[in-house]
């Protein structure tokens, strides 16, 4: 399957970028798995079709604009495996979402998500490039061989497969806040981090103390 496009069909299937993905996870996994969202405690699947799921992946340097473009040409051309895409990437952010939340405790949980990370693995191969971009910057891309819509999770596959292998889970978190869905790789040097965001959940833990304090019996 060629996916890399002719510039003519690129401006037929640009599709406008989704916003609104976090990047808060340190690793691609668990930005794919924080797709899955909580607004004011609402179920937010930011994966609503397949076109968001694409635009994911670019905001992700996963895809390029091109392949991008090869993508949704191919989506309109076959509907149903697109649509078939996107459910299938819905089962395996649901069993990545295990592993980030119970991984480090269950076993059960790392063998579930390492059958999921071996069935997306088995059916589909890539292969590896390194390119140089415009702006002189190096990035790895994949290039689908075979079925390019079965490879669309390979990287993000990959990069949990690299958590099982570099024993991150143990610093794999879910936010402090418990109306908060988000997960994230605590990477500081205490390993303290408590929020997805300061901006956010921080901020509103830090006003709810503030409040607490004001609220207090004077003593
Ligand atoms: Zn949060």
């Amino acid at each position: 399957m060629e996916v890399l496009l002719s510039p003519a069909g690129r401006e037929t299937h640009e599709a406008p970028r989704a916003t609104g993905f976090s990047r808060v996870g340190e690793r691609l996994w668990l930005d794919f798995v924080n797709t899955d969202e909580a607004r004011r405690g609402q179920r937010v699947d930011l994966l609503r079709d397949f076109d968001a799921l694409v635009a994911f992946l670019v905001d992700t340097a996963v895809l390029d604009d091109e392949r991008a473009s090869g993508m949704r040409r191919r989506a309109h051309q076959q509907p149903a495996g697109a649509t078939a895409t996107l459910v299938d990437a819905r089962r395996t952010r649901a069993a990545l979402r295990q592993l980030a939340e119970r991984g480090a405790q269950s076993e059960r949980a790392r063998l579930d998500a390492l059958a999921e990370i071996n069935r997306v693995l088995g059916r589909s191969a890539v292969t590896r490039r390194v390119d140089l971009q415009e702006d002189g910057r190096f990035v790895r891309t994949f290039v689908p061989v075979g079925d390019a819509f079965a490879a669309l999770l390979i990287p993000v596959i990959e990069s949990a497969a690299d958590a099982l292998i570099d024993g991150e889970l143990a610093r794999v978190r879910r936010c402090g806040d418990p109306r908060c869905t988000r997960v994230f790789l605590d990477d500081t040097r205490n390993g303290r981090r408590r929020w997805c965001e300061m901006s956010t959940c921080g901020n509103r833990a830090k006003a709810a103390r503030w409040r607490e304090r004001q609220d207090a019996p004077e003593g």
